[in-house]
């Protein structure tokens, strides 16, 4: 009896040992335990693609996402009307790097994806391939009240509500400028790092379309957060 009652303690003790162990690495482990909330300096990890989507489809979550971080949050007034109607719009900036032309005007959700983007994609891949970091990132705007294609008929682009942005080169604290319609199938590495840093834009936005996608895409990255669909992805 005594035996068993011992064997019941053991037990109960290895348990309550697992369990703080567990809880103590996934403190350490915030990118693989789906209840940590999102910072921008955690190590990705299995549930960070799940909270990254999160921030395209619960604005609250984005917003404090841009707070726990320690990102600027410079919300402006909702404008527009019909479907360029803007209720989530802000002043876009990104973290150690400026946008040419500043300041433009976008969505929680691209403003997130950008920063988690510089941070976990462009710079490291710039510091490994040219040892310098981006210290712009120039692009060919955010906000356009119009549909996909520019006609008169079918869905409006994401940029209607900006919710997009088209990116067209990157310029390094070195000098080096990287430019997507001069570069993307030109020297090795400057192709190379472009084609990367598409694919790492992936990982936080919802659409990505490059030159690879079509030619009306040719001079640049267009980075969106579309979600219209539950789930949404294109990578091309
Ligand atoms: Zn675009």
């Amino acid at each position: 009896m005594t035996l068993s009652v011992d064997r019941i303690a053991m037990a109960l003790l290895l348990i309550a040992c697992l369990a703080l162990a567990g809880r103590n690495w996934l403190h350490d482990h915030p990118g693989d335990n789906p209840w940590a909330p999102l910072a921008l300096d955690e190590a990705p990890g299995w549930a960070t693609s799940r909270k990254l989507a999160a921030l395209r489809t619960d604005l609250a979550t984005c917003h404090a996402f841009l707070a726990r971080s320690g990102l600027p949050d410079d919300r402006r007034p909702a404008t527009g009307a019909g479907a360029c109607r803007r209720e989530d719009r802000m002043a876009l900036t990104i973290p150690g790097a400026s946008l040419s032309p500043h300041h433009p005007e976008s969505t929680c959700g691209v403003d997130a994806a950008l920063a988690w983007w510089l941070r976990h994609g462009v710079q490291p891949q710039a510091q490994a391939m040219f040892g310098s970091q981006v210290v712009r990132i120039e692009h060919l705007g955010t906000v356009n009240c119009r549909r996909i294609g520019n006609g008169d008929t079918g869905a409006w682009s994401e940029h209607a509500t900006g919710n997009a942005i088209d990116v067209s080169a990157f310029v390094l604290a070195n000098g080096r400028r990287i430019e997507v319609r001069r570069d993307w199938k030109g020297g090795v590495n400057d192709a190379a790092f472009l084609h990367v840093v598409r694919d790492e834009a992936c990982k936080s936005f919802s659409t990505v379309l490059s030159p690879d996608y079509n030619a009306a895409h040719a001079d640049h990255l267009h980075l969106d957060q579309a979600n219209r669909v539950a789930g949404w992805k294109a990578c091309h």
